[in-house]
């Protein structure tokens, strides 16, 4: 059922069978899956795509798997969020959020990636999954292979918040955390796939992987009415969601489904690890990379593997990127939550901090339709903003004592008299 027609090598074209690789063997560049592009055309259309399940696999003609899809029933099809209390505060009348705080089933993005990447291991015949991550990816791995009925080892920097490692341990997966930092992690974990024949599902399935990432694109342009945003800031760490949301559009506008358009796309990263965003400001394509240091744990990679393609596809979209600062972040998370009810993790705080930067650069302007990427939720990286919040007042259980608070906090007159 599926129209994929092989990897390819994005840098030298050469092609491969599907099967678990993802390096070319002659010029070491990174495989993709291509498509019969024009059999898609002739199979879609937004009446058939609209009448399904509110799922990512709602595009499955556009992802690289065979079966019946059964992996992440509840994963993708996130709100597109209309802000105006947000945009009003931004001088912005059209913006929006991708809000995957609240994909399922585990609060972030990575559950459209993983959903991919776990079919496609079992399709392989794997029994055991595994991935080396800043801490999202190893609870979505850990949940997805728990349904698959799957083996599980975890591999994340010994830093991480709680959150993840309870969060990933749960469901019954093997936790291993490492003296080191996310790049330690990746290199160590290169090593044990070539060993131990696992899934690793960012390493040996990385192309069928990344394709799940399409589907956070796929989904703002559906949702915008079938056409594409003039703005998207985008987070980065890696490296992947940036250049497959605009893959997303590109094949969109390919098979038919968006008449035209095109979309500036920006990339986000946290000052404390933010080598493409250097790379982009220095005006070279070499990416030297950085030892990360920041509260945004989840896209602190200091050695991005896909880094070359983000400013390749920044560039060519006529975008821009910016990096900001762990208190900015901080200001962001909660001007989000304040205005819009949405709590995001520091990785969403540091694109809306980017997406500010960017409207005051002017290169983001007050007409124009805007989406900021907000990829992962607050409640599973409490610590970053634990000490930076109002702490609550505490008092006995008697009215007197909350009369005179209120009357101390100054709301008391004003309540009482319009009463
Ligand atoms: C993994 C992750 C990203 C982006 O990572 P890429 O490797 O660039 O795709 C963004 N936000 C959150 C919350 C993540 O967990
Ligand atoms: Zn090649």
């Amino acid at each position: 059922m599926s129209f994929v027609t092989g990897l390819k090598c994005k840098e030298c074209g050469q092609e491969y069978p599907i099967a678990p690789l993802h390096v070319c063997e002659t010029c070491f560049g990174p495989l993709e899956v291509s498509y019969n592009y024009a059999k898609i055309r002739a199979a879609v259309s937004r009446a058939k795509i609209e009448a399904r399940m509110h799922n990512l696999w709602r595009y499955r003609e556009l992802l690289p798997v065979e079966s019946e899809p059964e992996i992440g029933p509840n994963s993708g099809f996130t709100p597109l969020v209309h802000c105006r209390r947000l945009g009003a505060e931004l001088g912005l009348k059209q913006l929006y959020i991708k809000d995957d705080t609240v994909n399922h089933p585990t609060l972030s993005y990575k559950d459209r990636v993983v959903s991919v990447a776990i079919s496609k291991a079992r399709e392989f015949g794997f029994t055991t999954v595994s991935c080396a991550s800043t801490g999202n990816l190893a609870t979505a791995v850990a949940a997805h292979a728990a349904r698959a009925g799957l083996k599980c080892y975890i591999f994340m920097p010994e830093n991480v918040e709680a959150g993840k490692i309870v969060g990933s341990t749960i469901y019954g997966a093997q936790v291993i955390t490492i003296r080191g930092n996310y790049d330690d992690v990746n290199r160590l974990c290169s090593e044990i796939a070539d060993k131990y024949g696992w899934a690793f599902v960012n390493i040996n399935l990385r192309p069928y992987y990344t394709e799940g990432a399409k589907t956070f694109g796929f989904e703002v342009a559906e949702q915008l009415g079938w056409r594409l945003p003039d703005n998207i800031v985008v987070p980065t760490a890696g490296g992947t969601i940036l250049p497959k949301v605009a893959k997303a559009f590109k094949e969109f506008k390919e098979v038919g489904l968006v008449k035209e358009g095109e979309a500036k796309i920006f990339s986000a990263q946290a000052a404390g690890s933010a080598p493409v965003i250097h790379a982009l400001h220095k005006g070279v394509d070499l990416i030297t990379p950085v030892k990360p240091d920041t509260i945004a744990k989840s896209i602190a990679i200091g050695n991005p593997a896909d880094g070359y393609y983000v400013l390749k596809v920044v560039r060519e979209s006529g975008g821009w990127g910016e990096a900001a600062s762990d208190p900015e972040i901080i200001d962001a998370i909660k001007l989000l939550a304040r205005t819009e009810g949405i709590f995001a993790e520091p990785a969403g705080g540091t694109t809306l901090a980017v997406a500010i930067k960017l409207i005051a650069q002017r290169r983001i302007k007050p007409d124009e339709l805007t989406v900021i990427s907000i990829t992962g939720n607050g409640y599973k990286t409490l610590e970053a903003v634990a000490g930076s919040i109002e702490k609550p007042f505490v008092i006995e259980a008697r009215l007197q004592e909350f009369d005179a608070l209120y009357e101390r906090l100054g709301d008391g007159k004003r309540a009482t008299s319009a009463a």
